[in-house]
């Protein structure tokens, strides 16, 4: 009996992922749809000086509503597609985008762009990345590439080699989501970086939790020394921004400042935000 029992879980079991096989594909159809058609937007989202509040610069985000499975988040879409490799086709439009729109901004502002996890294993990423600037004719010196602990470990030679190159180039490289990869922190001394992002999931108790606030003062500390800069990522509430200056971090994103935006939304922020946009604007 409970050998029946048994397989009769199975059954329900591999019916769910036979199910979820079906959404994925699904999914993935409509994502190399949505990617042919153009239909992948990017928004941008500010980073900012915490001692003035002042931007500089935005980090693009992902975003695709797609007209019958509605918003997908891209942690969805992101990953389904490095599993089903058109990973590239899809950074690469969204690098387009992104490029396109950080070509009006003022100058001075970076453009911080998120690559995957399996870009950082492929060799190939740092031609593609620097052709599509040249094509859209953003300085490489503005953008920031955002890549995760995790990502550099997992493949650590052919990233290392992607990093050097892209450095060359005049490329600025960030670790996001710092605090929760898997690395150690000895195996950070291999590689440079220019920037560390503290995880969301330290700032956002960094008011109610002694443990966060001393992981979060640590990590500042430990870039000052480095010489690293440092962004807390997912500040919401002044008091976090509070907090955060005190402990002597430099730069902030989240909703307190600014949600993520599509691009004119992005200008009219920097209208509001930026000294001297207008002017810039109109030379
Ligand atoms: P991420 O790079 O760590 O991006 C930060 C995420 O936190 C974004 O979620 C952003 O909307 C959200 N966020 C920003 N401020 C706040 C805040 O104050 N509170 C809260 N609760 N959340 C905040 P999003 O846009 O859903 O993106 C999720 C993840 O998907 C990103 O995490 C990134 O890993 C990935 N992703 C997004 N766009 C791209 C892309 O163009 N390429 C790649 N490879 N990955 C992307
Ligand atoms: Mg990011
Ligand atoms: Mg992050
Ligand atoms: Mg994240």
């Amino acid at each position: 009996r409970s050998k029946r029992r048994g397989r009769g879980q199975i059954t329900v079991y591999s019916r769910e992922i036979a199910q979820e096989m079906k959404r994925a594909t699904q999914l993935e159809q409509a994502l190399r749809n949505a990617i042919i058609n153009d239909a992948v937007d990017v928004h941008f989202q500010p980073i900012v000086r915490l001692s003035d509040g002042a931007p500089v610069g935005f980090e693009a985000l992902a975003r695709w509503n797609d007209p019958d499975l509605g918003f997908v988040s891209p942690a969805v879409f992101v990953p389904l597609a490095e599993e089903r490799g058109f990973i590239d086709a899809l950074s690469e439009t969204l690098l387009r985008k992104a490029a396109e729109a950080a070509l009006s901004w003022p100058r001075e502002l970076f453009l911080s762009f998120n690559l995957s996890s399996a870009q950082l294993m492929d060799p190939t990423t740092t031609e593609t990345t620097l052709a599509t600037l040249a094509r859209v004719g953003l300085d490489p010196h503005r953008l920031e590439l955002e890549i995760t602990e995790t990502a550099v470990m997992t493949s650590a030679d052919t990233a290392a080699r992607i990093i050097t190159q892209l450095r060359k180039a005049g490329v600025r490289i960030s670790l996001d989501d710092f605090g929760t990869g898997q690395s150690s922190l000895g195996r950070l001394r291999d590689f440079t970086f220019d920037k560390v992002k503290i995880d969301q999931a330290f700032i956002s108790r960094i008011t109610s939790d002694r443990p966060s606030e001393h992981i979060v003062r640590a990590i500042i500390t430990m870039c000052q020394g480095l010489d690293l800069d440092v962004v807390a990522e997912g500040i919401e509430e002044k008091a976090d921004a509070d907090k955060l200056k005190e402990l002597g971090c430099g730069m902030g994103q989240g909703y307190y400042y600014g949600k993520p935006v599509d691009g004119n939304a992005t200008l009219r922020y920097l209208q509001e935000h930026y000294r001297d946009f207008l002017m810039i604007e109109r030379g």
